[in-house]
């Protein structure tokens, strides 16, 4: 199991803690206080990062929508270096394409995925096959 926390709103905390029961996704979560009161601190023990990723970003998601016009959004959800940004694979947990393997990182941060970047970037797998097919 790794671990993992994060300062969130309290709502969202509880989204996320309501998605996880719901999907019986291999989760848990510790919930602390924070000097904010609208804020607690999250600590996750998880076994996929990606479903802990997809889980938290989806509850960060609907609370910003819920936010009216000119309100500010005061998450500041940073994910590790290691992680992709788009579909939240890593090192340990890659995407897989059927026709060609598993991705690997398409910038040095280690922050996109060459199965999510665009085939603008050189490292991308979209460049790679186009290269491929040009040859
Ligand atoms: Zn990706
Ligand atoms: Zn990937």
């Amino acid at each position: 199991m790794f671990r993992e926390s994060i300062k969130i709103l309290k709502p969202v905390a509880d989204r996320i803690q309501a998605k996880i029961a719901e999907r019986n996704l291999q989760i848990s979560m510790e919930t602390g206080k924070t000097r904010k009161d609208d804020q607690v601190v999250v600590h996750f023990q998880y076994k996929n990062y990606k479903e802990l990723y997809l889980v938290i970003t989806e509850s960060v998601n609907d609370e910003i929508d819920g936010l009216g016009p000119g309100e500010k959004c005061t998450h500041d959800l940073q994910l590790p270096s290691g992680v992709c940004q788009i579909c939240g694979c890593t090192d340990n947990n890659a995407c897989v394409d059927p026709d060609h393997g598993p991705c690997w990182w398409a910038n040095e941060e280690c922050t996109l995925c060459s199965h999510c970047a665009p085939e603008s970037n050189d490292d991308s797998l979209a460049a790679k096959i186009k290269q491929y097919e040009e040859a």
